[in-house]
């Protein structure tokens, strides 16, 4: 058997990779890991967690307006940018921390700069070191896509939005996704005027219609302005700093800055991929197969790189499933039915299972059952803002093939309720579960 430097190179070191080299590590592989960036990857680093914590900051702004209601005398507050984004920046500094220690302590080489593939068993580093490896895992994630065309370069992407200086006056959002709307929230309760514009007038494509459109009449209501239908033609600074955005299908608007929030592309560009045979797709994305092996014997893949679903709990189980195949002498395939995800707009969305429409087009015959209801905390604080659960059911079988929500806490309530779709239980089984009262969950086994 050829002798190589290492049983595992992994290339990236995000969600997919760091749990693929930690575990073959734990299962006795000799791994090394390279980063270009930082430990941690996108959802350390600049996605998942940052990003949360902007949103657990924005809340503020209605949680200490609705405290007055409840007898709270707040005084007139002000917002202070750089004490919360240098605040976000240490924690994450702390976790890159963390998840270094995690690797070094299994005994994982990491390796901090750019890595190539040179062949199927071959790595060049940014160093110019070569090395060899039985298996290369390609965990390279994606980049936020920004678009061609005049003056799109004076536009930012989600990865500059957690460095700005300061926080822009009016913002304009490219692209209506998940990254748009979350961000549009964010922005909009720190207090820009935030102007979200896309190509189509469909918001988070995917998602329950209803439980989007909820969202959309919400966000309106805020005041975050909606263009729909719409092309960028080019972006021009102003003489004051400012930027003169001109469209199609749209008047020119003046921002502050403008975002780029559509789409991700998987990160292969000059990888060297083509250099052991691995095939890609019309998006650059590396093709796989059930157990993340690409077109060359000795390459595998996962995470964002293989845009099949990008979301950090799915690229943490493919590199688990990975490793416990290639190493653990455990084969292990990802199951992608039913995959819970969530937007943290204002207020947050979630999903699992089939939408009203996948389940009438798949199914056929559906019962879906519907809780419009203004929250008791809404009440008091004199906030219009509605929540709305929905559940579909096949009619045959009488099970819950999906369920939907927008409202407080959505995330939080339909990670359990995830758990009733995977399991495959039925209506009449929500229905036995006595409510747990006062609660918005308790309408999951009240709706009729
Ligand atoms: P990544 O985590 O992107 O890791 C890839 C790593 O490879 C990076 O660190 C990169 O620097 C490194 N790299 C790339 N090329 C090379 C090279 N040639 N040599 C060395 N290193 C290299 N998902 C959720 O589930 N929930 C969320 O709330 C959520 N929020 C998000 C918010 C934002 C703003 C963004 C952008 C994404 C969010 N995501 C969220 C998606 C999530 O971050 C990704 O799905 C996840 O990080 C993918 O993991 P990965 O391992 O495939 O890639
Ligand atoms: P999304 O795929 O969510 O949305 C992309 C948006 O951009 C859509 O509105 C789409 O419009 C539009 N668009 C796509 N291509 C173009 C183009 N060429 N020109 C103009 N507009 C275009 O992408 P995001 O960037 O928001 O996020 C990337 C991924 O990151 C998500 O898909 C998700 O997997 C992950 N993520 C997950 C989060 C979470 O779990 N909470 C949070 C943030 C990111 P249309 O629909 O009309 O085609």
């Amino acid at each position: 058997m050829a002798d190589y430097d290492y049983d595992l190179f992994v290339i990236g070191a995000g969600s997919g990779g760091v749990r693929a080299a930690r575990v073959s590590a734990a299962h006795g592989a000799r791994v090394a890991v390279a980063e270009e960036h930082k430990v941690g990857g996108t959802c350390v680093i600049r996605g998942c967690v940052p990003k949360k914590l902007l949103v657990y900051g924005a809340h503020f702004a209605e949680d200490l307006a609705d405290a007055r209601r409840f007898g709270w005398d707040v005084p007139e507050c002000r917002f202070d940018w750089p004490v919360l984004r240098d605040n976000v920046l240490a924690e994450v500094a702390r976790l890159e921390g963390i998840y270094t220690e995690t690797l070094e302590r299994q005994e994982v080489e990491v390796l901090k700069e750019r890595a190539t593939v040179t062949g199927p068993h071959d790595v060049l580093l940014g160093s110019g070191r070569k090395i060899t490896a039985r298996v290369i895992l390609v965990a390279t994630g994606a980049t936020p896509v920004v678009p061609d065309f005049p003056g799109a370069g004076h536009g930012i992407t989600s990865n500059d939005a957690f460095h700005l200086e300061a926080l822009p006056k009016r913002i304009v959002i490219a692209g209506a996704g998940y990254i748009a709307n979350e961000f549009a929230g964010i922005f909009h309760e720190f207090g820009s005027h935030v102007t979200l514009v896309n190509r189509s007038d469909v918001i988070l494509r995917g998602y329950d219609e209803t439980i989007r459109d909820r969202l959309l009449t919400i966000s309106i209501m805020k005041g975050i302005d909606f263009k729909f239908h719409v092309a960028f033609k080019s972006i021009a600074k102003n003489e004051d700093g400012s930027l003169r955005v001109e469209m199609d299908g749209c008047d020119p608007i003046e921002a502050d800055a403008v975002m780029f929030a559509i789409g991700r592309r998987p990160n292969t560009d000059g990888l060297g991929l083509d250099s052991a045979g691995v095939q890609l797709d019309d998006k650059g994305a590396v093709v796989v197969d059930a157990d993340n092996k690409s077109a060359c014997d000795s390459i595998y893949a996962v995470g964002d790189v293989t845009n099949r679903v990008q979301l950090t709990p799915v690229a943490i189980r493919e590199g688990q499933a990975f490793a416990d195949t290639i190493f653990g002498n455990k084969p292990t395939r990802v199951d992608y039915e039913n995959i819970p995800s969530a937007v943290f707009s204002h207020p947050p969305l979630a999903g699992v299972g089939m939408t009203e429409s996948q389940a009438r087009n798949k199914l056929g015959t559906i019962k879906t059952f519907t809780s419009d209801f203004r929250p008791m905390k809404n009440v008091l604080a004199g906030r219009n803002e509605r929540a709305l659960y929905k559940l579909i059911v096949n009619s045959e079988t009488d099970e819950v093939v999906g369920i939907h929500m927008i409202g407080p806490d959505a995330p939080e309530i339909l990670q359990a309720a995830a758990i009733a779709v995977k399991a495959k239980l039925k209506k009449s089984q929500f229905d036995e579960v006595v409510a747990l009262h006062p609660t918005m969950a308790e309408e999951l086994v009240l709706m009729k």
